[in-house]
């Protein structure tokens, strides 16, 4: 039988680590919603037709809730390998095919790994949560959702709608990739240790008109320029792009807005002229 998550913590004296962006979630109350809620968002009552990937489970309490919802498969990525020696109870102890990679996510490619249908679900290490994201985002058509926990203040990042001081690069890449839902805030207090701050878990759904990686190069390239000067009309922050203001009256954008004026999707078309 399994000890408490509180146990396991104790027994392997596993104290958080800051530099690997540990906040750990022990409360079985909130690891069983998270998976409660993304599952309802879904329409869908358990995992058993996906393979699940969860990025850096730590102390497993998010994993054990996983397990809880029937996975065809669960493959962890934990970097600490103080955190493998649990996985590997968990796996003795589990009826699910269980795969335990001690390595780097930013450097795991889910695709070639595991089979589809599959989804990721993490609790993310906070401080690469947006490079873990966009390298997800630009294979996006390849998960059938994926559900992560970011700072709030990230969130509201990927969130944002133009006309707000939050938009931006991550906002338009996001967006033009999945349909984005909230599926709710957790206190500092549900964390051991409490950080600073709030965090919030969403759940992202491929768009059928997902963008692909070229796609998102080039959005990037052109959002680095627009949003680096965002208080400046688009027609100076973009001028060392050719005939630009030409451009920009071609698709219908106004060479005097600002980047947070427009859409993703016109983001979208004047990559396509460029
Ligand atoms: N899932 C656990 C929970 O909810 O309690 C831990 C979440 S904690 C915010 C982030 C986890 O990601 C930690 O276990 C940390 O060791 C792991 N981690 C940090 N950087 C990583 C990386 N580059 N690749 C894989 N895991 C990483």
């Amino acid at each position: 039988m399994l000890p408490t998550l509180r146990e396991t913590v104790e027994f392997y004296g596993l104290l958080a680590n800051k530099s690997l962006g540990q906040n750990f979630l022990l409360d079985s109350n909130i690891t069983d919603k998270i998976i409660r809620l993304s599952l309802a968002q879904q329409n869908i009552s358990d995992f058993k037709n996906h393979n699940i990937i969860e990025i850096g489970p730590g102390p497993g309490g998010l994993t054990r809730s996983i397990l809880g919802a029937n996975p065809k498969s669960l493959t962890v990525v934990e970097m600490d390998s103080r955190c493998i020696k649990i996985m590997e109870d968990l796996k003795v102890e589990t009826d699910t095919p269980m795969d335990i990679v001690n390595g780097d996510a930013l450097l795991f490619d889910p695709v070639a790994n595991i089979s589809a249908p599959r989804q990721i679900i993490s609790n993310l290490p906070y401080n690469i949560s947006v490079p873990l994201l966009l390298k997800w985002l630009c294979q996006i058509k390849n998960y059938t959702a994926l559900t992560l926990m970011f700072q709030k203040e990230v969130a509201e990042r990927i969130m944002a709608p133009t006309h707000n001081k939050d938009y931006g690069r991550v906002s338009i890449i996001a967006q033009l990739t999945c349909s984005i839902k909230k599926i709710f805030d957790l206190n500092p207090e549900c964390f051991t240790p409490a950080p600073k701050i709030w965090s919030s878990v969403l759940l992202f759904q491929p768009l059928d008109t997902a963008i692909n990686t070229e796609e998102i190069t080039k959005i990037e390239k052109i959002t680095a320029l627009a949003f680096g000067q965002r208080r400046k009309m688009l027609r100076q922050s973009l001028k060392s792009i050719k005939d630009i203001t030409a451009k920009l009256e071609q698709i219908g954008i106004n060479p005097t807005a600002r980047a947070e004026e427009v859409s993703p999707q016109k983001f979208l078309e004047l990559s396509q002229l460029i």
